[in-house]
């Protein structure tokens, strides 16, 4: 068989940017996929006609020269992905004991303006807060498609805790909830995470909202069908068993079938912990490697796909997130009787949407630990195996009390359901491959930063790591993290200057 320049394990969107650029430069790429569908997290399902996301409910920094923009511009995405621009006050944040809906909006004047209604006394807190995004987006140089510039630039501020941040620019509270009001886009927990993380997601949305009309997963075609057409090979439905290792460098990948694929270099794009594990003979000590087995994980959640009736529940273009008065920061500390402390509220668009919404997801935090009952059961489309009528009754008592939960802030929406379909951590961790269904990879500590970041290259020569643990989950963050390995894999990065300017 050929030996390919670049073997990608996993077909998230850092492997797919990763192959993308790779195989535009000429080199020759192999992409395997261990599940049916591409995209990891950009993976869609149907349900009753209706199309959900498993992780993309909406995209920021689409403008004109946004980051987001210029990379899917440069990769020919921009013309191929039905995109619809949210409202201008995008998310709306609703707590508990407080009727009003508070604004968070797209532009930094309209959201200033917008916080200035119902903070009338807090400008300058606001503006400081503005200010301050800013500022720390700048010290990020790939953030800002910089090619110049390095980690000196962004430690100085990768210490500093958003919370306290918040605490310390205002007195408010109801302003301090709202300004966190959205940190389920980023795992926000207690004050151990970094302003910078709070900084580089929630900028991305206020500089411009967008949803992915009829899913996300157009991402994905448009990315395979670049790798494709440039002769890289892509396979699926096949798992990376192990990475066999020779003189010290990864040589062969060994697939589920006993295949094994031979490349210069090769990009995981799964998690470090899980990438070192199958190496064989082992490529790191084992010291290193329990370092990277004990970092923690963003917690998981639970979600509900709700099915609309025909012509009954208004489809809106902005997101809702509700918390329980003083519990933004600690959502995952919740007891049962008490869950959920908070949620999130997302419309599934599709092209025949007008008026009226098909689908809606509705996400609330749920850790590993309340599905472990039913772990050692695995179940995706392709593999399938029942879980048992206990954990039928668990989801089903779940889904009952968040719908409960929900209804209290929006009365009659249990009215207009037809069905729905629940996921739990269990889900996604069979579906994405990580192995406690988290959302977003490590958790990171503003009192450690450097833990949690991972760098593309590794110890080994000719691995290198993508996707979410390698700096920043999201579209956006796990887009540019395919950039950073791209430039890893190549020992060149000037082709970001092609993106500032595509
Ligand atoms: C519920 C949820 C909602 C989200 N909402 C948003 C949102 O609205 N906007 C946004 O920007 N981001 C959102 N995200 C985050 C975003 O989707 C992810 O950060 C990003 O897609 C992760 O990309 P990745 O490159 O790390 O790869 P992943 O998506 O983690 O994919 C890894 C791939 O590797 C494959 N794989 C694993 N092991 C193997 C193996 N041994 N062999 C072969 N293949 C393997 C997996 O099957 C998977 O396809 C959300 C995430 C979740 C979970």
């Amino acid at each position: 068989m050929k030996k390919f320049d670049v073997l990608i394990i996993g077909s998230g969107m850092g492997g797919l940017v990763c192959g993308d650029i790779l195989s535009r430069e000429g080199y020759s790429v192999c992409l395997v996929e261990k599940n049916k569908q591409f995209g990891g997290c950009l993976q869609i399902y149907a349900r009753d006609k209706v199309t959900f996301d498993s992780g993309v409910h909406y995209l920021g920094g689409l403008e004109k020269g946004q980051n987001l923009y210029q990379i899917f511009k440069y990769l020919g995405l921009m013309d191929k992905l039905k995109l619809e621009r949210m409202d201008e006050v995008f998310d709306r944040v609703l707590m508990d004991d407080d009727e009003r809906i508070y604004g968070i909006a797209q532009g930094y004047g309209n959201f200033i303006q917008r916080l200035m209604i119902d903070f009338p006394e807090e400008e300058e807190a606001i503006r400081k807060y503005c200010d301050t995004m800013k500022s720390i987006c700048d010290r990020f140089p790939m953030y800002r498609l910089r090619m110049e510039g390095g980690a000196s630039e962004k430690i100085e501020v990768m210490s500093i805790s958003a919370k306290r941040f918040i605490e310390q620019i205002t007195q408010n509270e109801k302003l301090r909830a709202v300004l966190a009001g959205n940190n389920m886009l980023y795992v926000g927990v207690g004050e151990e995470t970094p302003l910078y993380v709070h900084a580089l997601i929630v900028n991305s949305y206020m500089e411009s909202a967008w949803r992915c009309v009829n899913g996300g997963a157009q991402i994905t075609k448009a990315l395979t069908a670049n790798i494709h057409a440039a002769g890289g090979v892509l396979i699926r439905n096949k798992e990376v068993l192990k990475l066999l290792v020779e003189d010290g460098l990864v040589k062969y990948a060994l697939l589920e079938d006993g295949v094994r694929l031979e490349a210069a270099s090769f990009v995981s794009d799964i998690p470090p912990a899980k990438t070192f594990r199958m190496a064989e003979p082992p490529l790191i000590r084992p010291v290193t490697r329990k370092r990277l087995e004990a970092m923690e994980n963003t917690v998981s959640s639970f979600i509900i796909n709700i099915v609309f009736k025909k012509d009954c529940y208004p489809y809106v273009k902005h997101n809702y997130y509700y918390h329980k008065r003083g519990s933004v920061w600690n959502m995952a500390g919740y007891n049962e009787g008490e869950w959920p402390l908070g949620y999130a509220l997302y419309m599934a668009p599709s092209s025949r949407t007008r008026e009226f919404a098909d689908g809606m997801t509705i996400f609330a935090y749920m850790r590993y630990e309340e599905v472990q009952p039913w772990a050692s059961s695995f179940n995706t489309v392709a593999a399938h195996e029942d879980r048992g009528a206990d954990y039928a009754s668990f989801k089903k008592r779940k889904a009952e009390q968040l719908l409960d939960k929900v209804e209290e802030k929006f009365p009659g929406l249990r009215k207009c359901i037809k069905t729905y379909y629940t996921s739990t951590p269990l889900s996604y961790r069979d579906y994405i491959g990580n192995e406690d269904g988290n959302l977003y990879g490590t958790r990171k500590d503003y009192q450690d930063p450097l833990a949690a970041l991972q760098s593309a290259k590794t110890k080994v020569p000719n691995l290198y790591l993508t996707g979410q643990s390698l700096n920043l989950h999201g579209i956006l963050g796990t887009a540019i993290s395919g950039l950073i390995s791209a430039a890893a894999v190549m020992g060149r990065n000037d082709f970001i200057e092609k993106i500032r300017n595509a």
